[in-house]
């Protein structure tokens, strides 16, 4: 089966900084397309994978795949065994077979799935590290979101908060990208809940869960994994670390995983939300299809690039409206 692939450069609005990387004027993003369906990935560095890995694992990849592209669960099985890691090029094939057989069928990505698309929530709007006067900016600029993620990381954490504070009164979720030590993340926590901040996103290292857990038995806001967690498998061992987690499509490989950690982590009584990177239309407006199943939603990538090649989900005072066409349901 064949592949079509191109690669975009999605131009930023702002340049974008986290706790360990800044990101400047565009970021890559790859689209397939695989018998009429169309899929997208925006492979990350921290997962060691780039644009250039992704063609490499699609050109494994392509040859393999069945004629009868309907059944997901076993093409993606079989991508599985053929080839490890690699999740942001399985998931941009994983979300073009669902786009192809939405449009088949002739329905939305919602309804094959049974979900109720008024059940979205609102997305957060992301705040990228600065000085704590060009993060008030940003945030005055932000009006039309009420929701607010705002990224931390830094000695100035607390100063950045209060400045913040001095200019908005709405929802405040905070990400430190793994930026702070168990000690002086429950520190921190203690005066960001003084500043109404609602959670918080990985406040320490990845791989120490027993960080993980000192900082929320020791804390009251509730503590949500990010890059501790790419895959289902990861939850059980991270179910009494942490409150919730955060799917990414392009950390897990696609939408049937995400689905598989959404049913495996409501098992273990964590809360859910599901995220992106720096993406287009095409890959917010798969993730978003999934946001009635979730408590929290940061879909926000479209939203901070100038060239759009797409548009699908729509905002409505920050609720996620999802479009009514087949498949993913972008044009
Ligand atoms: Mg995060």
């Amino acid at each position: 089966m064949n592949i079509v692939s191109r690669i975009t450069n999605l131009q930023l609005k702002h340049p974008f900084k986290i706790a360990r990387r800044a990101t400047d004027a565009y970021r890559q993003v790859i689209s397939v397309e695989i018998d009429g369906g169309i899929g997208e990935t925006a492979p990350a560095r921290f997962y060691s994978e780039t644009v250039e890995t992704v063609s490499v694992a699609l050109e494994t990849i392509a040859p393999t795949l069945p004629n009868n592209l309907d059944a997901i669960h076993d093409v993606m099985a079989t991508v599985e065994t053929l080839i490890g890691g690699n999740y942001a090029a399985k998931s941009a094939i994983d979300m073009a077979l669902h786009d192809r057989l939405g449009k088949k069928i002739g329905v939305p990505l919602y309804q094959l799935w049974g979900l109720n698309p008024q059940k979205t929530p609102c997305t957060s709007f992301t705040i990228g590290l600065d000085e704590p006067e060009v993060m008030a900016e940003k945030v005055r600029n932000a009006e039309a979101y009420p929701i607010l993620k705002i990224k931390l990381g830094t000695p100035r954490d607390i100063e950045i908060i209060a400045t913040l504070r001095g200019v908005t009164d709405k929802p405040i979720y905070v990400d430190a990208n793994t930026a702070w030590t168990p000690k002086e993340a429950v520190r921190k926590i203690r005066e960001l809940a003084e500043h109404g901040v609602e959670l918080i996103e990985q406040p320490t290292k990845p791989n120490d869960l027993a960080g993980l857990k000192f900082v929320r038995d020791n804390s009251e806001l509730p503590i949500i994994a990010d890059e501790s967690v790419k895959r289902a498998s990861d939850i059980p061992a991270l179910a009494e670390c942490v409150d919730g987690i955060n799917i990414k499509l392009v950390k897990c490989g696609g939408l049937l995983e995400a689905h598989r950690i959404i049913h495996v982590a409501r098992a273990h009584g964590l809360l859910v939300m599901i995220g992106c990177m720096i993406e287009s239309s095409l890959g917010i407006t798969a993730a978003a299809h999934l946001t009635p199943l979730v408590d929290y939603a940061d879909l926000d990538g479209n939203l901070l690039i100038t060239n759009d090649p797409y548009t699908g989900v729509t905002l409505n005072n920050g609720k996620l409206i999802l479009p009514e066409h087949p498949g993913i349901g972008v044009m």
